[in-house]
């Protein structure tokens, strides 16, 4: 790849790039709709991700350009930018503005992204595009960041400058993944734990619905109102902060607070979620990875029945590994509502299993759903 990426970047540009970077994109292996609730989740890198290649140039301009968009830009350098519309180059221009609050930036730049991973579709790409362009600069101008300024600075720019209220968890996933290791973050504290996560004989498959994620955003905002409204109903008689300060059986003692039968099934899953990766982070330790697979497939079955995320796309493909005799656990990941699933598959399967899901999919949804096979990858790094 990149060799490949530096020729592209001399027919564009007409010179040599200086510095090639990667960016993976991330799973979140178990702990889904948790982040808002303080609690645990246990995201890896993939080894898909974005890559970027640079050179300066004389000109005071910044000039992007990506493989995966047609449109592309040339803009001069200045203290600070505003966004200038929906284009994907607001992405790293995001992260130039946010740089230049405290940095000088003292050349133009020429920059060519590509990225292999699906962009769109809950795997992160915009936390990849975001922290390849901070990592690269910081690197690359010698700007002196601390390690954890990286990702928080990338959130930030999705935040503010894209208008994207994520969490911290997909650019601290990409920035500072391990190859066959998962990260168990605690997403109130920020404190973090590296697990290994050695897949032995399995892969990640990584399954994209190919589902328009259009009822995305309302649904997710839907969902973060009822689990603020299970917290101020707990609040009558516990002092909380986050659904996620209480375990299963302390919840118990106080479910009855929650007046609401949708609420509650909401408030459960969270709860018992939580509960889950903290079991799935002794299933690792233990080297027990189809304990870790059963409890993937329970974390899909709540947030189908409790928390009503799924989908007739997601629980086709979950189902559909079930009953699969080479996976040992899937379920959705992300926000839901299409995007992607993942499967833990046997190694030397993945033919098989691409083309007896893609039929099996295609019978039952109409339409093909796009399969990565990925391991568990390094974060972000010059290469
Ligand atoms: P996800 O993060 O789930 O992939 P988002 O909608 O959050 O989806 O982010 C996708 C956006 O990020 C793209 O529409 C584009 O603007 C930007 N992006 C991601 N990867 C690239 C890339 N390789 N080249 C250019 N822009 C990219
Ligand atoms: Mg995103």
């Amino acid at each position: 790849m990149k060799a490949e990426l530096t020729k592209k970047f001399s027919e564009i540009y007409g010179q040599e790039p200086t510095q090639h970077y990667f960016t993976p994109g991330r799973v979140n292996l178990i702990g889904e709709h948790i982040d808002y609730n303080g609690g645990l989740v246990m995201p890896c890198a993939v080894t898909l991700g974005t890559w970027l290649v640079l050179a300066p140039n004389n000109e005071k301009v910044i000039r992007f350009k990506s493989l995966n968009f047609e449109e592309e830009a040339t803009i001069e350098l200045k203290p600070s930018y505003t966004k200038t519309g929906p284009e994907w180059f607001n992405y790293p221009l995001g992260v130039f503005n946010e740089l230049l609050k405290d940095h000088d930036i003292p050349t133009g730049l020429d920059l060519l992204f590509y990225g292999d991973i699906p962009i769109g579709s809950g795997l992160s790409s915009s936390a990849s595009i975001e922290v390849v362009m901070a990592y690269a600069l910081n690197d690359y101008f010698n700007l002196g960041l601390e390690r954890i300024q990286i990702p928080l600075l990338a959130q930030k720019v999705e935040n503010e400058f894209i208008g994207v209220n994520c969490g911290i968890m997909d650019q601290f996933a990409v920035a500072f993944g391990e190859a066959n290791k998962a990260i168990v973050l605690n997403c109130d504290t920020l404190k973090y734990k590296i697990v290994d996560c050695n897949l032995g004989d399995y892969l990640l498959a990584i399954i994209n619905t190919n589902k328009p994620r259009k009822l995305a955003e309302s649904k997710y905002n839907e969902r973060v109102a009822e689990c603020k409204t299970a917290l101020s109903e707990l609040n009558q008689e516990i002092t909380l902060n986050n659904l996620c300060e209480l375990n299963s059986e302390k919840f118990a003692l106080h479910s009855h607070l929650i007046s609401d039968e949708t609420v509650l099934k909401r408030a459960t899953h969270v709860i018992k979620e939580n509960d889950r990766v903290n079991l799935a982070a002794k299933a690792l330790n233990d080297g027990n990875l189809p304990e870790f697979g059963r409890l993937m497939y329970a974390s899909h079955q709540s947030l189908k029945d409790l928390y009503e995320v799924t989908g007739a796309e997601l629980d086709a493909v979950v189902e559909f590994c079930n009953d699969y005799e080479h996976v040992i656990g899937a379920r959705m990941t992300g926000a839901g509502f299409g995007g992607c699933a993942i499967a833990l598959l046997k190694k030397g399967q993945e033919e098989d299993f691409a083309k007896k899901l893609t039929d099996f999919y295609v019978d039952r949804i109409g339409y093909p759903a796009a399969i990565y096979i990925s391991e568990i990858g390094n974060g972000a790094s010059a290469i």
